[in-house]
């Protein structure tokens, strides 16, 4: 077995991953730090590989998973999507937003992956492909805890598809950290509105860094719909958003600071994407 493939071709990508045995690299910026001095075992670049590279609209939005975060904040997107565009330009530096690939963000599932949220807030599916053919789950289907993904070791994403219902409504992404810029979240939130006449039609809202994995806020959501625009940040009550959650302590914040900083965070969230 070689040590590195690129493949050229999905059915060939497919056919090396059921052999088993690879590593599966995308933009290189989780699995290389990761990996400590020497990345053990066979690499398998997804760079070459048609199709996964693009965003498409059709039936919903499809992202391939090898499109970098660069790409994703410079395209033209429906405003649901800004949330996503703005965790986008947040992601690491230039240079991580240049290699660092949307698919190897779910994939390394880390809690505080920024992508997370703002997909859970457009409802967003992954698409994963293997030789035994193609299935699509939801996004909190996928994501089972920390660095642990449903992903089995033939499968490959392929793609995140947002559905047409959730492109719908307008979106933000605020995220809190240690400093402004190049930082892990500390906690973040994406937040999107649909809004008819003055009321809010229907509500997502999403906090990562503060559970596991990144969670919805049904109770928040639910107070929000109905809403007036106006009354909208003073429904975001402060147990509504905790419920959902279960910080830990670590180097970054204590489980109390994420705790409190997640409401306001819902705030700041909800009261942008109404803006
Ligand atoms: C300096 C620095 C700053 C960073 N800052 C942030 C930040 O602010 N916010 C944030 O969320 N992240 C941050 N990251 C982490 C990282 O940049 C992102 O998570 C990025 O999106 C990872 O994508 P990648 O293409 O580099 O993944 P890779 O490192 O190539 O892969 C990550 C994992 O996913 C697997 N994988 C990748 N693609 C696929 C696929 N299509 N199918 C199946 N498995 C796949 C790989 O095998 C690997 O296990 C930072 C990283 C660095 C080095």
């Amino acid at each position: 077995m070689p040590d590195f493939a690129r493949p050229q071709s999905m059915i060939e990508a497919l056919r090396l991953l059921a052999e088993g045995g690879w590593r599966m690299l995308a933009g290189g910026t989780d699995l290389y730090p990761g990996a400590g001095p020497q990345l053990a075992g066979a690499v398998l670049d997804i760079g070459g590989i048609p199709g996964i590279s693009g965003i498409e609209t059709g039936e919903g939005l499809r992202i391939g998973a090898a499109v970098p975060w660069a790409a994703i904040a410079e395209a033209e997107l429906p405003m649901a999507c800004r949330a996503l565009q703005q965790a986008a330009r947040q992601v690491g530096g230039w240079q991580v937003q240049a290699a660092g690939t949307i698919g190897g963000n779910l994939c390394n599932a880390s809690p505080a992956a920024d992508g997370v949220p703002p997909l859970l807030a457009l409802a967003a599916e992954v698409e994963l492909v293997s030789v035994r053919g193609m299935r699509r789950l939801p996004l909190q289907g996928f994501l089972l805890g920390p660095r642990l993904t449903a992903l089995q070791p033939d499968e490959l994403l392929a793609a995140v598809v947002i559905p047409d219902a959730a492109l719908r409504g307008r979106s933000a992404f605020v995220k809190l950290g240690a400093r402004s810029h190049l930082v892990i979240s500390i906690a973040m939130v994406a937040a999107r509105v649909v809004v008819e006449g003055a009321r809010i039609q229907a509500a997502a809202i999403a906090v990562g860094s503060c559970s596991p994995v990144a969670v919805r806020l049904p109770a928040v959501e639910a107070a929000l719909v109905g809403a007036a625009v106006k009354d909208a940040v003073n429904m975001v009550v402060a147990a509504d958003v905790q419920a959902a959650l279960s910080p830990i302590d670590d180097v970054r914040a204590t489980a109390e600071y994420r705790r409190a900083a997640a409401v306001e965070l819902v705030r700041r969230a909800v009261a942008e994407a109404l803006a």
